[in-house]
């Protein structure tokens, strides 16, 4: 198995499970991996479910988010600039996944922020930097994530995207997808202990 092929059939399995873990619904979400050192990316499809990501439909765009490979028919996902953008920002960064988890989307409608509140999330987590509401795949969403990147200190590696999501990075898809998965188990036990529920 050459290397694409690999990472198509890791970026597919980490979709699928984000998907099944409830960190996204409907046709939301994104995730993308670089394609060894280079600023090449696959990315998952427009308007397709990450669900239903298979190795065979995903797309490779260049540094511009230009498709330059992948299945006739498919576009890639709207949020192409803003993956493209943080790679070429951090080049450490091998994989993003960015997804509308409920528990960090409810406590960004509350105006509240994700704390590391559990020894697990303050070791592996860190800060969750907070960046201002704006649309999916808006120039002022490119602008927010372009000027944040390169403020944030090395031990951030998730936003807190308010009334939309988060972006989790990672320095292989698996650590993308494992951030992702604990900055949204860390809001729902903020959630539940700042709001005394069961
Ligand atoms: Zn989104």
């Amino acid at each position: 198995m050459t290397e694409i092929e690999q990472l198509k059939q890791e970026l597919s399995y980490y979709s699928v499970l984000a998907y099944n873990r409830i960190l996204v619904s409907s046709a939301g979400g994104n995730d993308s991996a670089r394609i060894g050192d280079s600023d090449e990316f696959l990315i998952t499809a427009s308007g397709l479910s990450l669900g239903d990501t298979k190795p065979e439909n995903l797309i490779t765009i260049n540094a511009k988010a230009e498709k330059i490979a992948g299945p006739e028919g498919f576009k890639p996902s709207k949020e192409s600039r803003m993956h493209a953008a943080i790679y070429i920002l951090r080049p450490d960064v091998k994989a993003i996944f960015h997804l509308h988890p409920r528990y960090c989307n409810a406590l960004s409608i509350l105006g509240e922020t994700i704390r590391p509140v559990t020894v697990s999330a303050k070791a592996k987590l860190g800060n969750v930097p907070l960046l201002p509401e704006s649309m999916p795949g808006s120039d002022e969403l490119l602008r927010d994530v372009r000027n944040a990147i390169p403020t944030l200190d090395a031990s951030v590696h998730t936003l807190l995207l308010a009334c939309h999501g988060i972006v989790s990075m990672g320095a292989s898809i698996m650590e993308a997808y494992l951030r992702a998965d604990l900055v949204e188990e860390t809001a729902h036990l903020v959630y539940l202990t700042k709001y005394r529920l069961s």
